[in-house]
């Protein structure tokens, strides 16, 4: 597909380089925000199943312990919405989520605290209340709490990026899909090369996903070792009883452990029948070789299935890889190039970026215009990883 007004000039204002969400609403935003002429480019055909961004469901949340989330989460929920009513298109299911795990997990107390300090409705009760309200679905043993955040819910991912895709090309932006980058070439102006063709922008702001990495590399920028890429493992499950896990009587979830959320899941939604359950993170693989790797392992996700919930298979249905690019403390980089300021990068979205995605387009817009940001960008700098390498 290419999509947009053609043009017989390979000049724009913003080139954005990856067509996955972040990339997808940055574009969108500059459209909407004095971006010009801006240019999206995607390696693979549009909607593909080879990134971060495809898929069914995404879970989103304001339940985080870090205030910076709450607060860009409080926006993002108005930005969905908006994108629901420009694109006359349902995204977001509200259906509540419910994060539960030993009484002593930091990370659950840390998260009740952020959701009390920033009046986030929500509910906390015992393991015994749990059992009470979810009777068909939960086993929780007698040394768990649980926190059932109202608002969390279900945002339809590929549906999104489509929508989100369609407003950019509607606003006037260009959409070239099937166009890999092969080199960029910095300056004032800066030309960036692809197996199609040779395009010029002012700015680039580069949403690479697990590719992102080793572009950055080719611009003098090294990440660290630890930023790793990793193939999830999505796994549904088949329900005894359906009715039990529809979306209208059983919520999105998560468990948390002492200082992790290793598992988390939906009810039925894009499958009939069929449970999304989850493990949070698995085996590291390039991103170009995601499927080389032996068949996931599932022992994890089956022994937490046992454990925790009532009339679920321990035989997986379906599974469907996907990719996680992970910095070693979660948080994504939302970063200047360090000696290339019209160069922006959005990358290593650590598994939680999806719901952050209008958000993050906003900032990566306001960064590449020269604007002041929205947000503190404390937590996203780029040099926060010095410490890891001395190449920055
Ligand atoms: C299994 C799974 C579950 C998740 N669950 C949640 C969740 O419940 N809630 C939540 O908020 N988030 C969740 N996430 C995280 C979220 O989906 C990601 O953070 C987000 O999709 C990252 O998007 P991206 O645009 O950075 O990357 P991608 O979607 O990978 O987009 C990057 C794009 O850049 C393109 N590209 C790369 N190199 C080039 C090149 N040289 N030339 C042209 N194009 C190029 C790629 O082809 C790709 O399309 C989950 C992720 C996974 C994998």
């Amino acid at each position: 597909m290419e999509s947009g007004s053609s043009s017989s000039s390979k000049e724009y204002d913003v080139i954005v380089l990856g067509a996955g969400v972040e990339g997808s609403s940055t574009a969108y935003n500059l459209t909407k925000n004095g971006g010009g002429r801006v240019l999206l480019l995607e390696q693979f055909s549009a909607l593909h199943t080879r990134g971060s961004s495809h898929g069914g469901s995404r879970i989103t949340r304001r339940a985080y312990h870090e205030a910076y989330y709450v607060q860009m989460m409080n926006e993002a929920y108005q930005m969905w919405g908006q994108i629901e009513r420009e694109g006359k298109t349902q995204l977001y299911t509200k259906t509540g989520i419910l994060l539960f795990g030993p009484k002593n997990s930091r990370e659950l107390k840390r998260t009740i605290e952020s959701l009390n300090v920033h009046g986030v409705d929500h509910e906390v009760f015992n393991a015994e209340e749990g059992m009470m309200r979810y009777p068909h679905q939960l086993n929780l043993p007698s040394d768990h709490k649980c926190v059932l955040e109202k608002d969390g819910g279900i945002l339809n991912a590929t549906k999104a990026v489509g929508v989100i895709q369609r407003l950019f090309t509607e606003n006037g932006g260009e959409f070239l899909d099937g166009h890999k980058v092969k080199e960029i070439t910095p300056g004032p102006i800066i030309r960036v090369t692809t197996d199609q063709g040779v395009f010029t922008a002012r700015r680039l702001i580069i949403t690479a996903g697990a590719w992102a990495p080793a572009i950055m590399a080719t611009l003098g920028v090294h990440l660290p070792f630890k930023f790793e890429t990793m193939r999830a493992e999505v796994l549904y499950w088949r329900a005894e009883h359906p009715e039990h896990y529809s979306p209208d009587v059983f919520p999105t979830f998560g468990m948390y452990d002492a200082t992790h959320h290793p598992f988390y899941g939906l009810p039925i939604f894009e499958y009939p029948g069929l449970v999304k359950i989850c493990a949070h993170m698995s085996v590291c693989v390039k991103p170009d070789a995601r499927d080389e790797q032996p068949s996931p392992d599932t022992e994890g996700t089956k022994q937490f299935i046992a454990k925790y919930f009532k009339g679920v298979s321990t035989t997986p249905s379906v599974y469907e890889p996907c990719i996680i690019t992970k910095t070693p403390d979660e948080n994504p980089i939302i970063a200047r190039h360090p000696k290339h300021a019209n160069i922006v990068f959005g990358a290593g979205f650590s598994g939680h970026g999806f719901k952050l995605a209008p958000v993050v387009g906003k900032i990566l817009t306001e960064l590449a215009l020269d604007l002041p940001p929205s947000y503190d960008l404390a937590p996203f700098r780029l040099d926060r990883f010095s410490k890891y390498s001395s190449k920055l």
